[in-house]
């Protein structure tokens, strides 16, 4: 049923202080509570965020400190910020695949350099984090966030050359260690559920065989015009912008959203509209009222056959659909996503904290996290450390030196640095630098980032998977929209269940949508939505949703779910332009371009400065931030 899969739904179509104290503090708002206990947690035995399940990605802890900067907190004179006495030749603000790769970009120009890297979470990663589980005998690893590596443009010879030198070849691996077709070879594929809620009756309906559209949607609970209009728009070669050519057609396409591709052009029935509505939604975070017909052309979407659309990219499109529509990048996923790839990055940049030798051995390898931040260490990491102030020292136009103040268990501490690069959410930015000039900050104010959430779901066995012949369901009008079980892969000594009798995790991702609105106006109203929802509340809709759907293969949600892990994104994907509602910047004029200039020994990265909401993004635009700074 359905399109051209990519990673991002691959199943949705179918020191602790030392020194002295320094003037500075904090006026209301953002609370100091005590002193920070002497050792930092991550510095203690047992301390392995990875294993922990509830609420995670954006975990209770780690936004807090920037939301009360951005509501208010500023610093004063008054307060006590301690000085740690340290001097590093780079502070790198954010501990993602693109901070990670900026230390590791800079220390490969300056072998002996210090660099400190902070982050706010309690784990290292930014969106590649891995959640792991003991299952029975077991380790069981999923991504909770970055999925894998796959980009619609093919990787730059810095992010293929720093994946090399990583040890990762994504060509032979992939070779090596996926088996996509291993649930196929089991007879089992794809299914839709469609909810009463939505469609007025629960149903599964399962694609495979011979079986038509028409055969198909007559299992459905939808209205004989619904049927008869999706399996038009799915196997009919009408052309429904006659008389236009491929260029002429694809511009139009550029300016409507397929929602209105649907029901004005195709004159589908609206009872069609809500099989499609949430199709787009792992791929751009909004549904297909806010994605144009052209970008989803680009993905293989249906009701374009009979246009005869020339094959390639067209002015008008999105990021991501234009780069798949000219080719794209190759693929590969570890167990946890790619958080393998920050994790071999941090195996460079402190060796003694993870044992072993190679991608595959990383995966399976347990890290310290004790090691993380040692004195001892040229690179260190110290996690659960919100930045809140970075200032040059001085004019920035002469200055030699970064103050980077953060805050660390309600503490703030201060340090410099001979540079800085501002790795994080370039949103957040204009907050802690204030003396950058006025347009620069907003224009780093203007994206806003995609929510999403992943929930990673550990089950005693699959059986009801096999009994009901899925490995992966797409649930148009559901809270999940979409579910699918782990991929299979074996890498170094990690292997994945095969009898479905066996413990087994699935996948299943949300995306909070305000549909109607324009794309940015949606994201910032599911950033509340995911901040305001509790862990009862995902598990209730877990449970019961995959009760809904798997029930009739023999599920128990109270016997069969054995552990939640929800990774809640509020500040995901990094924007990309979307042609119905974005301006088409002339070259270089875009905000993440005017955004990231550099400021004075300061260097923006993130994958927001190139926005673009992919791994090899936050690698390109870490090694152009280094390089700034190495120039001068
Ligand atoms: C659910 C999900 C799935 C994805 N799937 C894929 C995929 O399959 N393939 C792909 O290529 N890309 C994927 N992406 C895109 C992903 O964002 C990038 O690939 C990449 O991981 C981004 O890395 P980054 O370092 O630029 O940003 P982040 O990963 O966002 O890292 C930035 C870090 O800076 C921290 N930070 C922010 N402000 C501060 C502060 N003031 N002080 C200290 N730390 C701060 C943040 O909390 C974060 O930890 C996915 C993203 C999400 C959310």
């Amino acid at each position: 049923m359905g399109a051209l899969i990519t990673r991002r739904d691959f199943l949705n179509g179918v020191s602790v202080a030392v020194g002295g104290s320094i003037a500075g503090g904090l006026l209301p708002g953002l609370a100091m509570p005590g002193r920070a206990a002497a050792a930092a947690p991550q510095d203690q035995a047992g301390y392995y965020p990875p294993a922990l399940t509830g609420l995670r990605g954006s975990h209770v802890g780690s936004f807090e400190v920037a939301h009360s900067l951005r509501d208010g907190s500023v610093w004063s004179q008054s307060g006590k910020i301690t000085d740690t006495g340290e001097r590093y030749d780079l502070v790198v603000v954010g501990g993602g695949i693109s901070g990670l790769s900026a230390a590791y970009f800079y220390r490969a120009r300056r072998r002996d350099a210090r660099i400190l890297i902070l982050d706010n979470h309690d784990d290292f990663g930014g969106h590649a984090k891995r959640n792991e589980f003991q299952l029975g005998a077991r380790l069981a690893l999923i991504n909770g966030g970055t999925f894998q590596i796959d980009s619609p443009r093919p990787y730059s010879a810095v992010a293929d050359g720093l994946l090399k030198e990583l040890g990762i070849d994504p060509v032979v691996l992939a070779k090596k260690c996926t088996d996509r077709d291993f649930y196929r070879s089991l007879g089992l594929g794809r299914g839709v559920f469609f909810d009463r809620e939505t469609f007025g009756a629960d149903k599964l309906v399962v694609a495979g065989g011979e079986a038509s559209w028409t055969q198909l949607l007559a299992q459905s609970p939808l209205s004989p015009q619904a049927q008869s209009d999706i399996a038009r728009i799915e196997e009919a070669k009408i052309d429904y912008l006659p008389g236009l050519s491929s260029a002429e057609k694809k511009s139009r396409l550029s300016k409507m959203s397929y929602r209105d591709f649907l029901l004005n052009v195709t004159k589908a029935d609206p009872g069609a509209i809500a099989f499609y509505q949430a199709r787009t939604h792992g791929e751009w975070g909004v549904g297909i009222d806010a994605v144009s017909a052209l970008d989803v052309w680009a993905f293989g979407f249906p009701g374009f056959q009979g246009l005869e659309l020339a094959p390639g990219s067209a002015p008008g499109m999105g990021y991501t659909a234009a780069g798949y529509a000219d080719g794209a990048s190759y693929t590969f996923h570890f167990p946890d996503g790619n958080a393998s790839i920050a994790r071999l990055l941090v195996r460079s940049l402190v060796p003694e904290s993870l044992p072993g030798r190679s991608a595959e051995d990383v995966v399976s390898a347990r890290l310290d996290y004790s090691r993380l931040d040692d004195p001892r260490s040229p690179a260190r990491i110290r996690l659960g450390s919100t930045a809140v102030r970075v200032r040059n020292v001085g004019d920035p136009a002469s200055s030699a030196e970064v103050e980077i103040v953060y805050v660390r268990g309600g503490e703030p501490y201060a340090v410099r640095a001979g540079s800085c690069v501002l790795a994080c959410y370039n949103m957040m930015i204009p907050y802690l630098c204030p003396e950058l000039p006025e347009p620069q900050k907003e224009a780093l104010r203007y994206a806003v980032k995609v929510p999403l959430i992943y929930a990673s779901v550990a089950l005693a066995n699959w059986t009801p998977f096999k009994a009901l012949g899925i490995s992966r369901v797409h649930s148009p009008g559901s809270y999940f929209s979409s579910l699918f079980l782990n991929q299979v892969v074996d890498i170094g000594e990690y292997r994945s269940p095969r009898s479905p009798a066996e413990p087994v995790l699935v996948q299943m991702t949300r995306t909070p949508v305000a549909p109607g609105l324009p794309e940015r106006d949606q994201h910032r109203a599911g950033q509340l939505d995911i901040l305001s929802t509790n862990f009862a509340t995902f598990e209730r809709n877990i449970r019961g949703q995959l009760a809904r759907i798997l029930g009739p293969g023999g599920f128990d949600s109270e016997r069969d779910v054995t552990a939640i892990t929800v990774n809640r994104w509020p500040h995901g994907y990094a924007y990309e332009y979307n042609p119905l509602f974005d301006p088409d910047w002339p070259e270089g004029a875009a905000p993440h371009v005017l955004g990231r200039a550099r400021f004075g020994r300061i260097a923006i990265a993130n994958s927001d400065a190139g926005a673009a909401a992919y791994t090899d993004s936050a690698i390109d635009q870490a090694h152009r931030a280094v390089q700034e700074l190495l120039q001068n």
